[in-house]
């Protein structure tokens, strides 16, 4: 028989189980965790200090998540505004003595199509304000069969990813999806009901509860409450309270919009033909109630937990090409990084992206299918370029096009792309100066050509070479910064090999203009 130290190691329970019982034996530990231990002991006013700090406005919210997140605007606005006022609440009501009952938590209900960011945002939001984050999926809970206890497993889950800290799980965001395979439309005979016993389970976190740390089920948390009670004598009850955890819930919700319109009547709203379309889609998911998610399948009790209803918009081939080249989660960073530590540059040009993007929307998974592309896309370039004499390429239209002849190419002729990297690499030089001297020039493309030579005759890298041959221009650029506004100039190869005159006339121009 194994001997237990006195303070609890999860992976040796786990070895004895296992070697007991077998390898099979899966066994979920709860660890204590660093937290545990520290709070034990510790006064309640001491680990209220810990409280989360919550400052923000809506607006900011919003303008973190439009780094990161294409589209969904009105989602945006909408969780924005909701995660204020509730963390707001909550902190309010847990630093004063006079508990408002009547409040109502801002639990929320996202509409929308798989892959259109729904998630992405929720992880954003609660990135910002720093507070753990579960995602499950609800059909795991009805497809087991399984009744009771396991939704509370979500809220342990909170307490795991807050690394042991209670207090701080409690201002949790458990986010639950594929909500709408719970609704049983009343008019369906037969269907399996066990929807309803998970909506039921789900209602009861939604408010407020106290939810065991430890899993009744889980044979690990039991085997620590044991040996706690043979080490201290006594098995200290510990929980954690569910009333500021916020809950948002969401679903594609495949036939709402039918039920809507059949609410509306679709003559008042002028909708003719069959069809509805992305738009008229949007404008009936803006006019949803309760009545049509009790149609749907819902308990009035659910959906009265769910004051918040929003929905996110499938994406174009535009989203998912501004995703690629504008969103700071681009998937793209990803790529250039993994080439890169085979010390391998990869450009995309704006064609290139485009390209990615009409194949994307093709898969229908919505922005899922930019990852499944570039994987097709790029295996085999992975598993060849790193052993070969390639040290950078752009990904241009062709190139997207026919992979494998492209790369073919490229192997045979590893400095294939030289040309046409120096210019992407100069395309930086726009940015450079408009920081350096606030002047927006845009160069044509026989302009960046005119450069790209003259940095080639001196053997110097054409980005650095071109930003030092307008450092030389300082004096006169700021000056025409000063002259212009914001006005955009636009640079020629004949306007830029006489650079003084062309900015001597240009602020003149801006002088008299
Ligand atoms: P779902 O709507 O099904 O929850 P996700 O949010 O999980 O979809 O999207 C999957 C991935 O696709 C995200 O991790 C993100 O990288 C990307 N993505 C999806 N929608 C957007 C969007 N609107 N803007 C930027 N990236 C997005």
């Amino acid at each position: 028989m194994m001997e237990f130290d006195k303070r609890f190691n999860p992976k040796e329970l786990r070895d004895f189980l296992q070697k007991t019982y077998g390898p099979g034996v899966q066994v979920e530990v709860f660890p204590q965790s660093q937290q545990e231990v520290a709070d034990e002991g510790a006064d309640p006013e001491e680990k209220r200090k810990k409280d989360l700090e919550f400052a923000y406005k809506p607006r900011e919210i919003k303008e973190h998540l439009d780094r990161f997140v294409i589209r969904q605007d009105d989602a945006k606005k909408v969780l924005a505004t909701a995660i204020c006022d509730h963390y707001h609440h909550a902190q309010m009501d847990r630093t004063s003595s006079d508990r408002w009952s009547d409040y109502k938590k801002q639990n929320i209900l996202l509409i929308g199509p798989t892959g259109v960011g729904k998630t992405y945002l929720i992880q954003n939001i609660a990135r910002l304000i720093g507070v753990p984050f579960v995602k499950a999926d609800a059909t795991k809970y009805s497809e087991t069969g399984y009744v009771g206890g396991d939704v509370e497993d979500l809220i342990r889950e909170l307490v795991s990813q807050a690394d042991g800290d209670v207090a701080l799980a409690e201002y949790g965001i458990v986010y639950l999806d594929e909500i709408d395979k719970l609704a049983s439309p009343a008019q369906v005979v037969g269907r399996d009901v066990s929807g309803h016993g998970v909506q039921r389970n789900l209602l009861k976190l939604m408010e407020e509860t106290e939810v065991p740390l430890r899993s009744p089920t889980d044979i690990a948390s039991q085997m620590q409450a044991f040996m706690e009670f043979q080490s201290k004598g006594k098995v200290e009850k510990k929980t954690i309270n569910t009333r500021h955890i916020l809950f948002i819930v969401s679903g594609a919700f495949n036939g709402l919009t039918e039920i809507i319109k059949k609410r509306i009547g679709s003559k008042q709203i002028g909708f003719t033909g069959d069809k509805t379309t992305a738009d008229q889609e949007g404008f009936l998911l803006d006019q949803v109630k309760s009545v049509d998610f009790l149609e749907y399948g819902f308990e009035a009790e659910f959906t009265g937990r769910l004051p918040v209803v929003v929905h996110c918009s499938q994406l174009s081939a535009d989203d998912m090409f501004d995703i690629l080249k504008h969103s700071e989660g681009s998937i793209l960073k990803q790529y250039k990084r993994d080439f890169l530590s085979y010390g391998i540059d990869v450009y995309f040009t704006d064609g290139g992206m485009r390209r990615i993007a009409e194949l994307s929307v093709e898969e229908r998974t919505g922005a899922r299918g930019l990852m499944s592309v570039c994987e097709k896309l790029f295996r085999e370039f992975k598993y060849r370029l790193p052993d070969s004499e390639v040290r950078e390429f752009v990904v241009t239209e062709d190139l997207v096009g026919e992979p494998e002849k492209e790369l073919m190419q490229l192997l045979e002729e590893p400095a294939r792309f030289r040309a046409q990297v120096q210019r992407s690499r100069l395309k930086k030089l726009e940015d450079r100066i408009l920081e350096k001297y606030g002047v927006s020039i845009a160069l044509t493309e026989e302009g960046y050509g005119l450069l790209a030579t003259e940095a080639q005759k001196t053997g110097k890298d054409p980005l650095e070479f071109s930003e030092a041959w307008f450092g030389e221009f300082e004096h006169a650029l700021r000056l025409l910064a000063k002259t212009s506004g914001d006005k955009q100039f636009k640079l020629s190869a004949e306007a830029l090999q006489s650079l003084p005159d062309t900015l001597e006339r240009w602020i003149q121009d801006s002088y008299g203009g």
